[in-house]
């Protein structure tokens, strides 16, 4: 046998199986012994236990280990063909399951019948469907543990990530014959740092963790490879802080006679302690000489807005300007709306009426007419305008500020690092910069995908907030509740208030991008076709108007409109002009009608849970109390179902957004849009694995301060290279 490298191909392993390589290649992408090496299994079962199938799911791919009770076969006729099929009993801990093997000869059933004789073990695969009252598992494939291909296996069985006709035997032969050939797999720890860290060396910890004897091993495997991704990710995030560090910027520490003194003075309510705690915090930071890198997380309302603005403010004191970056249209035109009115005559810089320290605010969208992207443009690059709010739109080459000082990004979510970067790239120093995001974000999220800032948390609503009741309306089993849900609405309406109904879709004709935060990945990642039509924005509008809403004023927004039209319909629904507005979830963030107290969102499980908590945010903001109704066709006991009861059991951001990365896969917390880090995260998880990626920051720092260029550790160095390179590259295919 020749030796193999982790850059080998993966032939090297597959000898003449050329189709299971090609799956293997195609399916799951594993191109070299390297790629296969680090394919880990996603779970273990023990050989030596019954699994634990309490209560299985139709449809759930199952991998069991149970008790052959029965094994029989009866020949029976297929088309003119005459053909056998073997029933296996298996006891395990749960339910029994039938599984059914098929084969066209006899001695095939045969054989069948001697490998899973009454008593022995067995593992299976396969999908679980229920039939007359009993589960079955469907297009099973399996082997006994006790038998020729049992005997090689360790006492935990691993059950890897596949792709179809290819099985976790498969893997874990190929996997096997990999460790026991391959040579030179580099370890990113030197002794030094395994004894430090207490890890064990590569190739022990990729044994164990592809055959583990016991769990004690696989514990110490799994650590090792977390603690590994947790650290090489926190020494790239770490290098950012110090690289930012390094920057230079001006400070901008503004003066006691300016505009923003004004502002404060005229604000006609108190701070709460929470907005002066982090306003004294970012007034500190924007005097220094290198540049504030800050999220500010707050539930919507918290009055997030009000921070930002005093910064601003006093950037345009120190003689700089500031810029607001929105996610939308809508949003941009809303901000102009607020800041221009809670400004009011500190906005009439150069104007007639202005008041002395007084600036100037303007708008950079898209959707501005040439002339007035011109006139905006102009009073940006000359320093007239003293604030600038815009959407992408400022990112635009042809923009120039005179001397941008800070950048406001409005929620994070929408934007990437690399948007960021385009706009901070526009200020000849780096400019400070303060993200604000509703979201809620865990600690160690907040570490691992906004490790590069520093972060605040606002707690406390500012007072005068009313509680927004939330019910969960199921119409699989009350399909008739949805009459309640409109004429609960109509009874809104008649008190005076104002209603959002919220779909999932604009229209019902194919092919189109939803807009919503759609969950319809099922296990495997594999997209799920729904079953129903969703409810979408112009047919729900048409049928409301014309039946159950009959005679109120309604009107759509949506994602497909003119910008003008969106923007005349959000003046006419904030002017209360409309009393319903049929939408998209356009309206998800910063909108602002206190008028507004009720929203039913249509088909709510297409949404993701933070998503609905930010939703519903929308209402009982002016005092009112707010109500939101979760209509549903999910069914009891579903996931999709169980998301709901959460959303509707409390207004905790934090804890939602909890279950939020519970239930979603882990590349979509970290989407490549937020971090560029999604490829380099395998094992880690951000939730489970709090206690490592606190451990992990701590190192981080330690090794770098110790040796900033880890040249005591070459591998580390080149790992923490290629997940730079890979985040940097990320950046560079999306722009
Ligand atoms: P956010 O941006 O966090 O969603 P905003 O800053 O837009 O919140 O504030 C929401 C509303 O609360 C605004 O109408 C704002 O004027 C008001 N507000 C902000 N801070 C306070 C406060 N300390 N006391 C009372 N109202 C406040
Ligand atoms: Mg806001």
């Amino acid at each position: 046998m020749v030796a193999i490298t982790p850059d080998s191909p993966i032939a090297a392993v597959f000898g003449s199986s050329h189709k299971k390589r090609k799956l293997a290649e195609e399916g799951l992408g594993l191109a070299t012994i390297g790629d296969l090496l680090r394919h880990f299994p996603r779970r273990y079962v023990a050989a030596t236990e019954l699994s634990e199938v309490a209560t299985p799911v139709v449809g759930e791919q199952l991998t069991i280990v149970g008790e052959v009770r029965s094994c029989d076969s009866a020949p029976f006729t297929a088309g003119n063909r005459r053909q056998w099929r073997t029933t296996i009993r298996l006891r395990t801990d749960g339910p029994d399951f039938s599984v059914t093997l098929f084969s066209p000869y006899k001695n095939l059933a045969d054989r069948h019948e001697a490998e899973f004789g009454a008593g022995s073990r067995a593992l299976f695969t396969g999908k679980a469907k229920q039939f007359r009252g009993g589960w079955q598992l469907e297009q099973a494939h399996g082997f006994a543990l006790d038998g020729e291909e049992g005997a090689m296996l360790s006492k935990l069985i691993p059950v890897y990530p596949l792709t179809a006709k290819l099985y976790t035997w498969d893997l874990q032969k190929v996997i096997a014959t990999a460790l026991d050939l391959v040579t030179g797999v580099p370890d990113v720890f030197t002794p030094e740092l395994r004894e430090r860290f207490e890890l064990l060396t590569v190739m022990q910890a990729l044994r164990w963790i592809h055959g583990p004897d016991d769990w004690s091993q696989l514990g110490a495997a799994q650590k090792r490879f977390r603690f590994e991704e947790a650290l090489v990710l926190q020494l790239v995030l770490a290098r950012r802080r110090a690289a930012h560090r390094a920057q230079g910027a001006r400070g901008r520490p503004g003066r006691p006679d300016g505009v923003l003194a004004a502002f404060d003075a005229r604000l006609p309510f108190e701070l709460t302690a929470g907005q002066r705690e982090i306003g004294d915090l970012v007034t500190a930071e924007l005097a220094r000489d290198h540049p504030m890198n800050r999220l500010l997380q707050g539930e919507v309302g918290s009055g997030k807005t009000v921070v930002a603005l005093r910064a601003m403010l006093q950037v345009v004191d120190s003689g700089g300007q500031a810029a607001l970056l929105a996610p939308t249209e809508v949003l941009a035109q809303q901000h102009l709306r607020s800041i221009s009115a809670m400004l009011g005559d500190l906005a009439q810089g150069g104007m007639l009426g202005g008041a002395a320290e007084a600036t100037s605010v303007v708008l950079l969208t898209g959707s501005m007419g040439r002339a007035a992207r011109q006139e905006s443009m102009l009073k940006i690059v000359t320093g007239e305008a003293g604030i600038v709010i815009g959407t992408h739109a400022l990112l635009q080459d042809a923009v120039e500020f005179a001397d941008l000082g800070l950048v406001v990004v409005d929620e994070q979510h929408r934007f990437g690092v690399e948007q960021r970067a385009a706009l901070t790239d526009k200020a000849g120093t780096p400019p400070h910069v303060l993200v604000m995001t509703a979201t809620p974000i865990p600690r160690t999220v907040a570490m691992t995908v906004f490790g590069d800032l520093e972060t605040s948390v606002l707690a406390e609503l500012p007072a005068g907030r009313a509680p927004i009741q939330t019910n969960v309306v199921p119409l699989a089993e009350q399909p008739t509740w949805i009459e309640r849900v409109w004429q609960r609405v109509r009874e809104e309406v008649e008190k005076g208030h104002q209603v959002y109904v919220v779909c999932p879709r604009i229209s019902g004709d194919s092919g189109e991008e939803g807009e919503s935060d759609q969950l319809d990945l099922d296990e495997d990642g594999k997209e799920v076709a729904p079953r129903r039509a969703l409810a979408a924005v112009e047919e729900v509008h048409a049928e409301l108007s014309a039946g159950p809403l009959a005679g109120l004023r309604s009107a759509v927004l949506h994602g497909r409109l003119a910008p003008e039209e969106k923007d005349r319909t959000m003046r006419a629904f904030a002017a209360g002009t409309l009393d319903v507005l049929v939408s998209t979830t356009v309206i998800e963030v910063g909108v602002d009608v206190h008028n507004a107290t009720t929203m039913v969102l249509l088909d709510a499980d297409r949404f993701g849970v933070s998503q609905l908590h930010q939703l519903r945010g929308r209402v009982g903001r002016g005092g009112l109390p707010g109500l939101c109704l979760l209509v549903s066709h999910a069914e009891l006991g579903s996931p999709a179902r169980d998301r709901l009861n959460a959303v509707a059991s409390t207004t905790d951001g934090f804890e939602l957004s909890r279950v939020d990365l519970e239930q979603r896969r882990e590349g979509d917390v970290l989407g490549a849009n937020q971090s560029g880090f999604r490829s380099s995260l395998v094992s880690l998880r951000v939730l489970r694995d709090e206690k490592t990626i606190v451990r992990a920051r701590e190192a981080a720092e330690a090794l770098l301060s110790e040796d900033p260029a880890l040249a005591q550790a070459p591998e580390l160095a080149t790992a923490v290279a290629e997940v730079e390179r890979s985040a940097a590259s990320g950046f560079m295919e999306k722009g």
